[in-house]
């Protein structure tokens, strides 16, 4: 398979997987796409969908990667990474997939941790592979986790020192081995500058092999397709309904987009519901046709708190590059902070269940859509206790790994908000 930028229509260049998975964005600044989406065999999903989430997404992995990386050896890895539930569970009159039981508790778990197991399988090039990625919270962690004993990859990570929660820090900087974070003395605008610094450093990466691991990365995207096949699966058997509406909590659109994916897979789907916070460039592109990137603004469901949303791009690109098909196949819903809160308490109050403010963007806009079908939970409640306890009243409680996290010795290194300071830590990782 050969992977095309998005903004290449006249497909003059062709990537590798590698080449695509190492410089993360295109050189002419798009996104990259595979050359053609295979189709899945819905008999065979459904039967493998069955058995296990491991054996279906090593199906559905072997038809875009079968090429690149050996199908036995790609199962083998689908069966480490994917090694925890994915169950569709009732709430109230709505049914929610939850993605968050991996090893970060949050849905990107699913993209990183097959990330960094198909970078250690791809290998090749020269010189030892250093990923380089500045967080402020939970793609750190999630990234941090996803390589973790990666043979033959290390793991820079960069955060603002005292800026993100006790509980992110934790999750970054009690792994060791190839993962290492820095503790920057600035702000997470700060850590990215010194990204693009080192990115941008031509001279430099001649001599190392630094790539990023941010979700617009090929390998991040399309092992989210694989889910959307699982809770189709779960939600017929659940209801014996067809053709479900799937309720996305949408920041930058990877989760979305890679759905749209999966239904050009020939996952048989009713369509999607685009549901976002107080950022609603897409939902109002939807209700009117203009599309309107911007500053973003602060919400409680901050990993969504996104205003220019990169993979608006492959959504487009899915739709043949036309904005009216788009508007057609999703629907939008805007959810302020003050639905989100009031969904939290109906939630806990009406069925005593706890929800993440992200999760609750997606409840609240399926019970508005009122169609078939199930919406996406993105993050564990325990991630955003702070948000929630004040809501409900009650303290939320952390599931066994994360308590134990807290009590694990802390490693990270501290570092000034230097090119020159960053460059020599990676040099000698
Ligand atoms: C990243 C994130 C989202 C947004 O996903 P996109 O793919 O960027 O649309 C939603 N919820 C949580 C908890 C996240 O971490």
């Amino acid at each position: 398979m050969k992977y095309y930028s998005t903004k290449d229509q006249a497909r003059a260049q062709a990537f590798s997987l590698r080449e695509a998975v190492q410089a993360g964005l295109a050189p002419d600044g798009g996104l990259f796409v595979p050359e053609r989406i295979p189709q899945a065999d819905m008999a065979v999903a459904e039967r493998l969908a069955g058995e296990s989430y491991a054996a279906l997404a090593g199906y559905l992995a072997g038809l875009f990667f079968g090429d690149d990386i050996d199908p036995a050896l790609l199962q083998r890895e689908m069966e480490r990474i994917y090694d925890f539930p994915l169950p569709l569970r009732r709430v109230g009159s709505r049914y929610t997939l939850e993605l968050f039981h991996g090893p970060t508790f949050a849905f990107k778990d699913y993209g990183a941790g097959f990330m960094g197991r198909m970078v250690g399988l791809l290998g090749g090039g020269d010189g030892k592979p250093v990923i380089l990625t500045a967080t402020s919270g939970d793609t750190g962690s999630a990234v941090a986790h996803g390589f973790h004993n990666v043979p033959g990859v290390e793991v820079v990570l960069l955060y603002p020192a005292g800026k993100i929660s006790r509980l992110q820090e934790c999750q970054m900087t009690t792994l060791g081995g190839n993962i290492h974070p820095l503790r920057v003395a600035g702000t997470f605008d700060d850590c990215q500058r010194l990204v693009k610094e080192v990115f941008a450093d031509k001279a430099f990466r001649a001599r190392h092999r630094v790539s990023s691991a941010n979700s617009i990365n090929l390998l991040r995207w399309i092992p989210q397709a694989f889910y959307y096949f699982y809770g189709y699966h779960l939600w017929r058997q659940a209801t014996g309904g067809d053709r479900p509406v799937i309720v996305v909590p949408s920041g930058n659109y990877g989760n979305l987009s890679a759905g749209m994916l999966a239904r050009r897979m020939g996952l048989p789907l009713g369509g999607f519901v685009a549901a976002s916070n107080s950022n609603d460039v897409v939902p109002e592109f939807l209700r009117t046709g203009d599309y309107r990137p911007r500053a973003s603004v602060r919400t409680l469901a901050n990993a969504m708190d996104v205003g220019a949303p990169s993979n608006f791009e492959r959504m487009l690109w899915l739709c043949g590059d036309d904005p009216e098909a788009l508007r057609g196949e999703l629907a939008g819903f805007r959810c302020d902070d003050a639905l989100i809160r009031r969904t939290i308490d109906e939630l806990h109050r009406n069925y005593g269940y706890l929800s993440d403010p992200h999760s609750a963007v997606g409840y609240a806009a399926s019970t508005a859509s009122g169609k078939a079908g199930f919406y996406l939970s993105t993050a564990h409640p325990a991630k955003f206790g702070e948000v929630i306890s004040p809501v409900t009243g009650a303290a939320v409680p952390l599931p066994p790994q994360l308590a134990e996290l807290s009590r694990r010795p802390r490693t990270s290194e501290p570092m000034e908000a230097d090119l020159g300071a960053l460059e020599a830590f990676i040099a000698g990782v």
